[in-house]
């Protein structure tokens, strides 16, 4: 039964939105969890492998585990769930939003003060590579084949060859292996891997995979069913180099080349996105520039560990639950009240994007920020420098840094004298250079 308002609706019933609902109900708003799917956990439910919550329970659980860890506790807390239910569209109401709700009863409507946004993220699908060639049955994201493999108890191929170096994709290689699949290689466009080292080890290197960089799939062959594919060498450029093509008689070709952060319904109510995360721009709450609309976890940047998109999600809940409490009073959007973050080019991107400043001076609140960053590169020694309007307010030096590694920071912003036009700015040099 879905009442007509709530304070706090979280949508998605991922590790965010479970973290997003628990903190928004232990803060005392009237909580909707609303989940499309039949059972919560998001994508967790199908990552049967383990390596789950090492930084949150210092302990490696499956992603199921994990996820239960969460949901039991949604079972005894004051949090109303509404599974099987897609929110297909969201009103503006300037003092709050409303939700269309579509399930078997029919389709309902329910207001909220504050909103959450926890859809997660999609895979990039073939269409999205530029492959040529038909494309007939026997072409799958990873997360598919992990859906077959470990859902549905299907198997995706019997000889398989997998494009793209994405964790996903490392994972699958393993998980494929161990049920009696061939799989021929793991090829990946770019010179390096993209994926955590920790999965190359664990995955590949342990099972005799092997993976080749700088190659991709160029053709794709087979009459309805895939039978053969065309791999590549690539320039610098990644253009495939004519004369280097050679033919991998396989049933499946297993796509592991990207994930794309869900915000189509973001986009509906004009929330602005960045063009390096693909999620909204939001500040240290996660509060995105419509006032009243919190993102967290894949949907906002996509995470590595598990543990980042509770913590994300954990953020937004408890600013959600404030945000009703408050009366939603929106503030100004004035770029006076923001200060703004700025990544050099060294960086694929920072997270937050701005900070909202009336968080840093209303007493009682926190003024210790997370952010999150990745490299652009991989880097060896490499020292980060933080300024605030050109002064150097922060450095630390990481022995490595790679793109497919989050990093996660804390800044204390108390007596910095940080104002509205401030530039917080991040950079990264090789300490060869400093
Ligand atoms: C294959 C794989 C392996 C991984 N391995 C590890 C690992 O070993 N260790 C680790 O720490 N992390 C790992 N991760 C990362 C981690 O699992 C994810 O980052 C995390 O699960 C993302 O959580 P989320 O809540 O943001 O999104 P999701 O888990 O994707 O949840 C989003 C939810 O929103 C729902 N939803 C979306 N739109 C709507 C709508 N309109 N209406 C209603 N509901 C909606 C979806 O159905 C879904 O349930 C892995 C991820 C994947 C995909």
């Amino acid at each position: 039964m879905i009442d007509a308002n709530y304070d706090a609706a979280v949508i998605g019933a991922g590790p965010a939105g479970l973290a997003a609902a628990l903190a928004s109900d232990s803060a005392g708003a009237k909580t909707l969890l609303v989940e499309r799917e039949a059972s919560l956990g998001g994508i967790l439910k199908q990552c049967i492998h383990d390596g789950f919550g090492l930084v949150r329970f210092g302990e490696k659980l499956s992603g199921p585990e994990y996820a239960h860890r969460f949901i039991n506790k949604i079972r005894s807390s004051g949090v109303a769930v509404s599974a099987l239910t897609y929110v297909t569209k969201i009103k503006n109401l300037h003092t709050g939003f409303e939700l269309t709700l579509v399930n078997r009863d029919g389709v309902f409507k329910t207001t909220c003060k504050s909103l959450v946004l926890a859809c997660g993220c999609r895979e990039r699908t073939s269409r999205q590579t530029g492959i040529h060639g038909r494309h007939s049955a026997g072409v799958f994201t990873a997360g598919t084949a992990q859906y077959y493999t470990n859902i549905l108890g299907k198997m995706p191929a019997k000889r398989c060859v997998i494009l793209g170096s994405g964790d996903i994709g490392l994972i699958m290689a393993r998980r494929l292996t161990l049920e009696g699949a061939d799989v021929a290689g793991v090829y990946e466009a770019k010179p390096s891997v993209s994926g955590l080292m920790r999965n190359v080890y664990q995955c590949l290197e342990d099972y005799n995979i092997p993976l080749h960089t700088s190659r991709t799939v160029t053709r794709i062959f087979g009459e309805g069913r895939l039978n053969a594919v065309e791999i590549s060498s690539v320039d610098e450029n990644m253009a495939p180099i004519p004369g280097t093509e050679k033919i991998i008689e396989c049933d499946a070709l297993i796509l592991s080349v990207g994930l794309i952060p869900e915000n189509e319904l973001a986009e509906s109510i004009g929330i602005p996105l960045d063009n390096r995360t693909k999620g909204p721009v939001a500040d240290q709450d996660c509060m995105t520039m419509i006032h009243g609309a919190f993102c967290c976890g894949n949907a906002l940047h996509v995470s590595d560990l598990v543990d980042y998109v509770s913590e994300s999600g954990e953020t937004a809940g408890r600013a959600a639950a404030r945000w009703a409490d408050s009366g939603c009073v929106r503030g100004s959007q004035d770029q006076d009240n923001y200060a703004q973050i700025k990544a050099d080019n060294s960086l694929m991107y920072v997270v937050p994007q701005i900070i909202n400043l009336e968080r840093i001076y209303n007493p009682g609140t926190d003024v210790k920020i997370v952010f999150y960053f990745r490299s652009k590169d991989e880097m060896g020694k490499t020292l980060l420098t933080v300024t605030l309007d050109g002064k150097e307010i922060f450095k630390r030096i990481y022995p490595r840094l790679r793109p497919p590694e989050m990093e996660r920071l804390e800044l204390d912003f108390k007596n910095l004298n940080i104002k509205g036009s401030s530039i917080v700015e991040f950079s990264l040099s090789s300490t060869e250079a400093v």
